[in-house]
C-alpha cells in the first residue's frame, strides 16, 4: 500500500476530528518553552526545555495485555493498513505534546526491544519523504526508543514521527551538514561531535530520495548499530538500549545506559535532538542546575570521538 498524495493532508484532518471529539488528549496547550544555549569552544548548542503542568492520563508503563496498539482506536488510526501485506498501520498519538505527533506501529506484535528490520526504515523514510514533499511549514523527524532503558513506554514496535519545534536547531543537524552521504566503510565512519560529551553515532543519507533505497538504510542502521553495541560492551551494560532518530538528512542512534536521570527525569530519542520534556517546574530547575549535556551523558555514555576503530571495535 502507498501513502498517497492526501497522506498529510488526512492526517490534519484525523488529528483535528479525534482532538475535537475528545478521542486525542494534547497536552501541549499548557506548555512553557524555554531555550537554554550551552557554548563549547567555538560551537554553541541549543536545547528546548518544554515544561508541562500534566501528561493527563498518559500510561507510565504499558503492559502487553492491555497493547494499545494491538487493536488501535479508530479515531485514531490515519492509515489502517501500509506497507507489504498490511505490515503496518499509522495512528495517531493519544496523549501527544506537539501537534498531530503519530506512529507507524506494527500490525502484529512486535517487540520495542528488536532492532528495525530495513523494512521498518524504509517504511519510516518514506513517510519522512512524503511529509517534506506535502507539509512545506514543518521539519519532521522520526525515532524508535529501543530498549528497557531507552525512554519507552509501550512493549509493541512503534516508531513515532514529530515536528522540529519553529526555530530550533537540533546540534545533529549542525553535525550532518559537515558531511555529505557516503557508504558506510572503513573509510566513512559515523560522524561524533566532540564538542558533546555523550556517544552518539550519524551517517548522512542520500540527497536524492531515489537513492534512499532499504538496502543503503540498512547499511548505515548496522554501521550505526555496530558503534552502539561497542559502547554498551564496552561499559558492561546487561541490557541492549539505544535511541535511533531519523531525518531526511540523517540518521543517528545514541546508545542508552539509563532511562532516567536521578531516577525523575525521563528522557527519549527526542532528547538527542536537544528537546528536553519536564512534567515540573522541579525538572526545569534541575535541567538548568546540572545542565542538559551532563544529564545527557548520564543517560547515556561517553563520547568516544578520536578512539580508533578496528576489526573488534567497530
Ligand atoms: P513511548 O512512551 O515512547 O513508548 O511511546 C508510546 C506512546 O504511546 C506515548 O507517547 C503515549 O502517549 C502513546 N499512547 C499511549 N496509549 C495510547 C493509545 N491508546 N493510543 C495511541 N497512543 C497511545
Ligand atoms: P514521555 O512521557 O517521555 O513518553 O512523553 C510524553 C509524550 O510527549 C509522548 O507523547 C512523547 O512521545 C512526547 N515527548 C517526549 N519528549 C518530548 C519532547 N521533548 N517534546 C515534545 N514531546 C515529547
Amino acid at each position: 500500500m502507498e501513502l498517497g498524495e492526501n497522506f498529510y493532508e488526512n492526517l490534519c484532518e484525523k488529528y483535528n476530528s479525534a482532538l475535537k471529539d475528545g478521542s486525542l488528549i494534547f497536552n501541549g496547550e499548557s506548555a512553557i518553552h524555554e531555550k537554554i544555549e550551552l557554548v563549547t569552544g567555538t560551537t554553541t548548542h541549543t536545547f528546548q526545555l518544554t515544561q508541562l503542568q500534566s501528561l493527563l492520563h498518559r500510561p507510565e508503563q504499558g503492559i502487553r495485555a492491555e497493547n494499545p496498539f494491538e487493536n488501535p482506536e479508530p479515531e485514531l488510526t490515519v492509515v489502517p493498513s501500509f506497507g507489504e501485506d498490511g505490515k503496518y498501520r499509522i495512528v495517531l498519538n493519544k496523549f501527544p505534546v506537539v501537534e498531530a505527533h503519530f506512529m507507524l506501529v506494527t500490525t502484529k506484535f512486535e517487540s520495542q526491544n528488536s532492532p528495525l528490520s530495513p523494512s521498518d526504515l524504509h517504511s519510516t523514510y518514506r513517510i519522512l519523504n512524503n511529509l517534506k514533499l506535502h507539509d512545506c511549514t514543518k521539519e519532521w523527524f522520526a525515532f524508535y526508543n529501543c530498549g528497557p532503558q531507552s525512554g519507552a513506554s509501550q512493549p509493541h514496535k512503534h516508531i513515532q514521527f514529530m515536528t522540529i519545534p519553529s526555530g530550533h536547531c537540533p546540534s545533529a543537524d549542525v553535525l550532518a551538514n559537515t558531511s555529505k552521504f557516503s557508504i558506510p566503510d572503513q573509510s566513512q565512519e559515523p560522524l561524533q561531535d566532540a564538542s558533546l560529551p555523550y556517544a552518539h553515532f550519524l551517517l548522512r543519507l542520500p540527497d536524492d530520495p531515489k537513492e534512499v533505497t532499504e538496502d543503503v538504510l540498512a547499511l548505515i542502521f548496522v554501521s550505526l548499530l555496530q558503534r552502539t553495541l561497542t559502547v554498551l560492551k564496552e561499559n558492561d551494560a546487561d541490557h541492549i538500549s539505544y535511541n535511533f532518530l531519523i531525518t531526511d538528512k540523517y540518521m543517528m542512534l545514541v546508545p542508552r545506559s539509563r532511562s532516567k536521570f536521578r531516577d525523575t527525569l525521563g528522557l527519549n530519542s527526542c532528547a538527542f535532538m536537544g528537546l528536553l520534556l519536564c512534567k515540573s517546574s522541579e525538572l526545569v530547575d534541575l535541567v538548568k542546575t546540572e545542565g542538559p549535556e551532563t544529564i545527557l551523558q548520564e543517560v547515556g555514555y561517553p563520547n568516544t570521538s578520536g578512539e580508533e576503530s578496528n576489526e573488534y571495535n567497530y
